[in-house]
């Protein structure tokens, strides 16, 4: 494995997800041809910014948090990436989400290059009020990095609707104009897209039905074991059990909920949107987290973290395919495993990249302000996940690697020929 220089900004010797994704791009180097000469330039990001993020408490104090922008790379388009509030948010992980967007958003072929965002802060201490400080504060921090044809962001874990409209309202606000398209995955009476909500999930779902397919298996009645149901994980297990899957394993931070006869998926949403947590759904037994990796099913869907699946636990996974709803979910060391193993990894980079194809439609629909109807919406978000798989597939099948290796020599040649034509200035 080739040794990497530690960048003097990240701290110690452990490069985190960063790392994984130094992996990554070694992995696919051997079949870049000429273009790998411009291989360095996926290895560094292209500008980081650290932002003091802090707050008025309600309770008068003042809190500080520490908020990150990370561009990793605009070859061939305005950066674009989700925001992340999380207690666990380091420089290292934004640095990697950065980089698999800018992997995701050439293979599947949106005019974006990538970029990511993120506030190290546990929400769940926090009032709505401080919520909308927290984020406030971070828009104004980041505001001159930001802008429709600059950097655009979008929700990830812990960011939602409601905080991109705070987002576009403070960048606005500083702007002194109403800019719409400054962030996708808003509301939309703001000028959000119709199945920007779904489409993560959806895409997921899109991707593993071509997956199946190739796999010889039936999605009626396959089981499907689901980790995170948040807005990746519970809108892919919906469409999964309208689809007649049977989803009989659910975890989220509350715990893992388990019923070999399938879950009431509709019924789990509910619950959560009432403010219930998952584990008291009544009609399931309760398995620790540990356990959620052994049970057989037909698709695996991690939709939380990343680094979920490692040596230690991808040698016990029993599935046909392994749908990467999460960014970064497996390291390089468990994805051999894997495949050794037979399982057929569909990479978070083609499998997640629904919810950024959805951003893309909204951002384009933002700037015509003309605004298309969900059928049409589905409809192109269907063709292109269906397109990006099949062009992916035949690339893995004709260079004889993995689909994950597939994406990445689809995405790296296009971002690298992009290089290659705009030269180096001066
Ligand atoms: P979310 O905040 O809506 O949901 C996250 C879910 O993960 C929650 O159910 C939470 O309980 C669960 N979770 C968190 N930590 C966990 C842990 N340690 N163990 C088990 N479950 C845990 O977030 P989301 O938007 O659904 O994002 C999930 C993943 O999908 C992230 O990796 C994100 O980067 C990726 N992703 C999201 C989008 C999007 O459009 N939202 C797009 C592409 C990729």
């Amino acid at each position: 494995m080739t040794s990497h220089v530690i960048p003097s900004y990240l701290s110690g010797d452990a490069l985190g997800p960063w790392g994984v994704f130094l992996q990554q791009i070694d992995r696919v180097t051997p079949y870049l041809g000429e273009l790998a000469f411009w291989i360095e330039s996926l290895k560094r990001p292209k500008r980081i910014l650290i932002v003091d993020v802090p707050i008025k408490m309600d309770d008068g104090s003042v809190a500080h948090f520490e908020g990150y922008r990370v561009q990793h790379n605009t070859s061939r388009g305005p950066g674009k990436g989700g925001v992340r509030f999380h207690q666990g948010v380091t420089l290292s992980e934004v640095m990697a989400l950065a980089g698999w967007m800018t992997i995701k958003n050439a293979a599947i072929g949106v005019p974006f290059g990538g970029a990511k965002g993120g506030v190290r802060v546990d929400t769940r201490g926090l009032s709505l009020a401080e919520l909308e400080r927290v984020t406030r504060r971070y828009t104004s921090e980041i505001g001159f990095l930001i802008g429709p044809d600059k950097d655009i962001p979008a929700p990830d874990v812990n960011t939602n609707e409601r905080v991109m409209a705070w987002m576009m309202d403070t960048y606005s606000v500083n702007q002194g104009r109403t800019s719409t398209g400054v962030v996708t995955g808003k509301p939309i009476s703001l000028g959000g897209s119709l199945g920007r909500h779904d489409a993560t999930g959806r895409g997921v779902f899109v991707v593993g039905q071509a997956a199946a397919l190739k796999q010889g298996v039936s999605i009626p009645g396959a089981r499907v074991c689901v980790q995170g149901f948040g807005n990746v994980g519970a809108i892919a297990a919906r469409c999964f059990a309208d689809a007649g899957a049977k989803v009989t394993t659910v975890q989220d931070v509350s715990g893992t909920i388990h019923n070999p006869r399938g879950l009431d998926v509709r019924k789990l949403i509910e619950m959560q949107l009432a403010g219930q947590h998952i584990v008291e759904y009544r009609d399931a037994d309760r398995i620790t987290d540990d356990e959620f990796w052994s049970v057989e099913s037909e698709f695996l869907v991690p939709a939380a973290l990343e680094q979920q699946i490692t040596a230690a636990n991808a040698g016990r996974i029993r599935t046909r395919i392994l749908l990467e709803g999460a960014n970064g979910p497996t390291t390089p060391e468990a994805d051999d495993i894997l495949n050794a193993n037979g399982v057929l990894v569909v990479p978070d980079v083609l499998a997640n990249a629904g919810g950024v194809t959805v951003s893309y439609f909204e951002w384009v629909q933002d700037f015509s302000s003309y605004f298309w109807s969900e059928e049409e919406i589905n409809k192109r978000l269907d063709r292109i996940m269906g397109d990006a798989f099949a062009a992916i597939s035949e690339t893995a099948e004709r260079e004889k690697v993995t689909l994950r290796t597939a994406t990445y020599i689809v995405a790296c040649k296009r971002v690298l020929a992009a290089r290659q034509l705009r030269g180096l200035y001066p």
